[in-house]
């Protein structure tokens, strides 16, 4: 699967190990005011901010009408979400080049994440190596607090598209 860097991930600054723009939501800031890419972490300030000012958890710009989340199917089934939504250029491109969900993925070990550390945490979107992932859209999400933990809540999806992986462990988009 191919899909052409969108203009507005283009301007994100690029992670170190490979040419790979660092998603608006992962970065993080440090008390000494730089910035540090943490892929298995979600910022919780720029989570707040997503929601409430409505900008793609991708590229960090406003959202259009048609939102998009990316889940497996539990999560997607229960349309809750740990990543803020995006725009579906945004959501396409970091299915492409995500290394956790282009390439399919045998139980890696949980990431060193603030959100898997505790027990009690909520676990519907981090189920290791899903065998598909589906991208929803929608018009309208909303920010819940469950136990502490924030966590998407979309609305219903107007369409869902399927992707799993081909005999060599590459994403194909199935519908
Ligand atoms: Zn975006």
């Amino acid at each position: 699967m191919n899909t052409d860097m969108p203009d507005a991930l283009a301007q994100r600054p690029l992670h170190r190990d490979g040419p790979m723009p660092i998603p608006w939501a992962n970065e993080h800031e440090e008390p000494n005011g730089t910035t540090r890419a943490d892929f298995t972490a979600v910022n919780n300030d720029r989570l707040i901010e997503a929601a409430q000012s409505g900008l793609c958890g991708a590229c960090g710009q406003e959202l259009d009408h048609w939102i998009a989340f990316i889940g497996d199917s539990r999560s997607v089934h229960l349309r809750t979400f740990g990543f803020p939504p995006m725009h579906e250029a945004c959501a396409r491109y970091a299915l492409t080049v995500c290394p956790h969900i282009s390439r399919k993925q045998h139980r890696r070990p949980q990431p060193a994440s603030v959100f898997r550390h505790d027990a009690q945490a909520p676990q519907f979107w981090s189920e290791p190596g899903p065998e598909m992932w589906i991208l929803g859209l929608t018009n309208d999400f909303k920010l819940l607090n469950i136990h502490g933990y924030l966590v998407f809540f979309a609305a219903q999806f107007k369409v869902e598209h399927i992707f799993d992986y081909d005999k060599r462990g590459h994403l194909r988009q199935l519908s």
